[in-house]
């Protein structure tokens, strides 16, 4: 699936006010059908659809709102249920209970209730919210998108800075890669962003680490303005909060561009590419690294590596970060060191070399290793590999589809 973004511009207030209409509309419905699962019991898929129609038929509001994308709210609904479900089955510690929505930020539209002009400049929504015309405003790649693929889904979003048309096409990313013959293991560190075994760093830009100084200078400012109890806040408290999340939403595009470009010129350059495989969120928790682990941005980062090695045919391989920073490199025995050792010293041979360096040259022998024995183990190699991949893109698709709503639920 591919996801375009395009602004909707040249709407007068009440159309806007229409969309966020839509919006909370889709909302009720999703957190109805989510009460009504945890007030009885047995409730299946069907279940929701039957009190989808029965909302409709009792709440004028609701039957504005097209049908699909009343379909579509209850199946947000069921996502999140079936995917209580699954983390139930599979005995996850954060078992992730359905919660209600109350701040949503987008409404998802099916192939119905919208209507796109010829070319491609202006959307319409004809169902009972009477949004009307809006333009579409964006960039050439998506206007060709818009021409030449078909579109499944439309989504409403309304982000700090305006309002948003994402389009789902049914197609797949795939360009032709250019094939380097070189093999790349990276090393995610606080020091250098990333390290690769022939030491070549790449460092944290300081331009975004500028703009995370700012978020936290308006973040001070909001607190500032928050009288607790009072109701409502002063309007001062809402400037600032709507100029916090233009803040937010600024950091969050400069992030992710820097992470997608440095990922495709990483996979553009190598064939194999290894990295760590960091369990983040458990490595948030841990206070001491909390600030600097989160400020990088490294899970976005191995994310559209994995995405651009889908797109370019190359292979991206995550290992466990076990020991990788321990283990000497070149006679495997195990050197102690504190986080804030620097170096990586080898009693054996008395080499000496950076620790990051060492890092990411154990990295890329745990990923040839891994790549090695798959081969060997897979009697019928290619299908093996081929059903591999299947799983993998599949992994991606869903990845990018909740980072997406993510994105959608932010400010
Ligand atoms: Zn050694």
């Amino acid at each position: 699936m591919i996801v375009r973004e395009a602004k909707l511009l040249k709407g007068t207030k009440e159309q806007y006010q229409s969309i966020d209409d839509a919006i909370r509309t889709a909302q009720f419905i999703r957190n109805k059908a989510v009460r009504y699962w945890m007030d009885n019991q047995g409730v299946g898929k069907a279940d929701l659809y039957k009190l989808c129609k029965d909302l409709a038929a009792s709440f004028d509001f609701a039957l504005k709102l097209n049908s699909a994308a009343r379909q579509a709210s209850t199946e947000r609904a069921w996502q999140s249920i079936s995917g209580f479900y699954k983390s139930c089955k599979k005995q996850k510690k954060n078992i992730g209970y359905p919660k209600f929505k109350k701040h949503s930020r987008s409404v998802e539209y099916k192939v119905s209730g919208w209507k796109l002009s010829d070319d491609c400049k202006i959307i319409t929504f004809t169902d009972g919210f009477k949004i009307g015309s809006l333009s579409v405003f964006c960039n050439h790649q998506t206007r060709e998108d818009l021409h030449r693929l078909k579109i499944n889904r439309v989504r409403l979003v309304h982000k700090a800075d305006g309002y948003y048309a994402q389009f789902c096409f049914d197609a797949e990313r795939k360009e032709e890669g250019v094939y380097t013959g070189n093999v790349v293991g990276l090393d995610l560190g606080l020091k250098y962003f990333t390290k690769d075994q022939n030491d070549n760093a790449v460092i944290y830009p300081q331009f975004l680490r500028k703009s995370e100084r700012r978020l936290k200078k308006a973040q001070k400012r909001l607190s500032k303005k928050f009288v607790k109890g009072k109701k409502p806040q002063s309007i001062n408290y809402h400037r600032s909060r709507k100029r916090l999340g233009k803040v937010h939403l600024k950091i969050q595009r400069q992030r992710k561009d820097w992470a997608i470009k440095l990922a495709r010129c990483v996979v553009h350059s190598n064939d194999v590419i290894v990295y760590e495989d960091l369990k983040i969120t458990n490595m948030v928790k841990n206070h001491h690294l909390a600030k600097s682990i989160s400020d990088v941005s490294w899970y976005q980062f191995t994310h559209w590596l994995d995405y651009y090695g889908k797109v370019l045919d190359k292979v991206v391989v995550a290992v466990s970060p076990n020991y990788t920073s321990q283990d000497c490199s070149s006679c495997g025995h195990r050197v102690r060191k504190l986080l804030s050792t620097r170096t990586h010293l080898c009693s054996n041979y008395g080499i000496e070399i950076c620790r990051d360096t060492n890092a990411a040259i154990n990295i890329l022998k745990k990923g040839m290793k891994i790549l090695g024995s798959k081969w060997q183990n897979s009697t019928s190699g290619q299908e093996e590999s081929a059903s591999q991949e299947e799983k993998h893109g599949e992994k991606i698709a869903n990845a990018i589809d909740g980072k997406l709503d993510i994105a959608s639920g932010f400010l």
